[in-house]
């Protein structure tokens, strides 16, 4: 169908899209509805773990939709036990909330650590509140989590913020410090940031970090939204730097693309009594059936390995690209990495990689100055090869 027969205009304009339309997925490829195929290196952002459509959550998706939809979370379900008890077994935490979106979850994650600060109170006896978090860093777009967020602009438009998160430097250890009051209870962080162009934490940051909030009895969250889910190569990402933090969310891969999030917190953490946190489709059993699905691939024996594998070799394969047309070079853990472009040439690059005949190539450009890779985790070496061979030709194109 051409796309001048859909009528987009009833959608709220949230974004600029191109004018396609996208009718099917498989692996590492999407269909249009002139019927072109993509390369996609987007996977819905770093959603799509295990590809587009995989069949082992095609399969809990439909077994569990036949059996039990929704009992609501007044009720246990089977999906949601089994789903916590694997990613406990598989981690330093000892309990789980299911949300249904990354923003959710961290939500979830600052109002955990608001309470237990209630709990925990200061030597004058007052609830502690504030929560360092870090320029450029990206937590989701609810109020709160817009106001965790170190985007810039964010700050105003939507104010007032949310009160209470003061944003330290990534790296900076002395940054953090000079922030901490004495209403200070925890320190949020992605340990890759994602949105921001993808700039890992560094093993040194993380554990002096974890070394600073327990000496100063604050909490440790990560928020592994994005990195978390085998994504670095670890299962998460918190195990590069060898720390146990007090408070993990995760989201994005966690479903393999259906909407489902988690809030993991260690017991001692887990101070929330009834009432206090909740939602209408928490712990659903669909989403948890394809959580399990996900996560059971993940812990095959070799698959994070692989991911290890294949993001050396994307990493050696983008340091060639980059010698080869004078870039800046890459950076990344796993299969999270950025090229480095050294000009704003990020936006016309996605917009003549999709353009390509006659397959068409999805890239992310979260800065002008830079492409993001989000694969598969399931993404093949031919098809690193023939992305970077289709980047190569856009480069030379554009005269680089
Ligand atoms: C995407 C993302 C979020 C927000 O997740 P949503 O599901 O879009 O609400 C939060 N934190 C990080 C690090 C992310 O990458």
């Amino acid at each position: 169908m051409e796309f001048s027969q859909y009528d987009v205009n009833a959608l709220m304009q949230i974004t600029t899209r191109p004018n396609l339309v996208f009718t099917e997925g498989h692996g590492m490829w999407l269909t249009d509805n002139n019927g072109k195929r993509y390369l996609d290196y987007l996977q819905g952002w770093a959603v799509n773990c295990l590809g587009h459509s995989p069949q082992c959550v095609v399969d809990a998706i439909t077994s569990q939709a036949g059996k039990l939809l929704n009992p609501s979370p007044a009720f246990y379900n089977e999906p949601s036990i089994v789903l916590a008890s694997l990613l406990t077994a598989n981690s330093v935490f000892d309990r789980v909330f299911f949300a249904n979106s990354g923003a959710e979850a961290n939500e979830g994650a600052i109002k955990l650590a608001r309470k237990w600060g209630k709990v925990n109170k200061n030597a004058a006896g007052e609830n502690r509140y504030e929560i360092i978090t870090f320029n450029h860093a990206f937590h989701g777009r609810t109020l709160a989590t817009m106001s965790a967020s170190g985007k810039t602009g964010w700050d105003t438009m939507f104010a007032p913020q949310v009160p209470g998160f003061l944003k330290a430097e990534l790296n900076d250890i002395a940054s953090v410090e000079r922030l901490i009051t004495d209403k200070t209870v925890a320190v949020m962080l992605e340990p890759v940031q994602g949105e921001s162009g993808v700039i890992p934490a560094t093993r040194e940051f993380m554990q002096a970090l974890r070394a600073l909030t327990k000496q100063r009895n604050m909490l440790l969250i990560v928020d592994e939204v994005q990195a978390g889910m085998g994504r670095t190569g670890e299962l998460f990402a918190y195990q590069l730097s060898n720390i146990e933090p007090d408070i993990m969310t995760l989201g994005k891969g966690i479903g393999g693309g259906v909407p489902l999030a988690a809030l993991l917190a260690r017991e001692e953490i887990s101070v929330f009594e009834p009432g206090e946190q909740g939602g209408t489709y928490n712990g659903n059993p669909v989403m948890t059936a394809v959580g399990i699905a996900v996560l059971s691939e993940l812990l095959k024996p070799g698959f994070l390995q692989s991911v290890k594998d294949k993001g050396a070799y994307m990493r050696a394969e983008l340091l060639k690209l980059s010698e080869k047309h004078g870039l800046d070079g890459e950076r990344g853990e796993g299969l999270l990495r950025a090229l480095k472009l050294g000009k704003d040439i990020g936006p016309k690059i996605v917009e003549m990689a999709r353009d390509m005949e006659p397959v068409g190539l999805l890239l992310n450009s979260p800065r002008p100055d830079l492409l993001r890779f989000m694969p598969s985790l399931t993404v093949s070496k031919e098809e690193i090869d023939q992305m970077v061979n289709m980047l190569s030709e856009v480069l030379t194109k554009l005269g680089h």
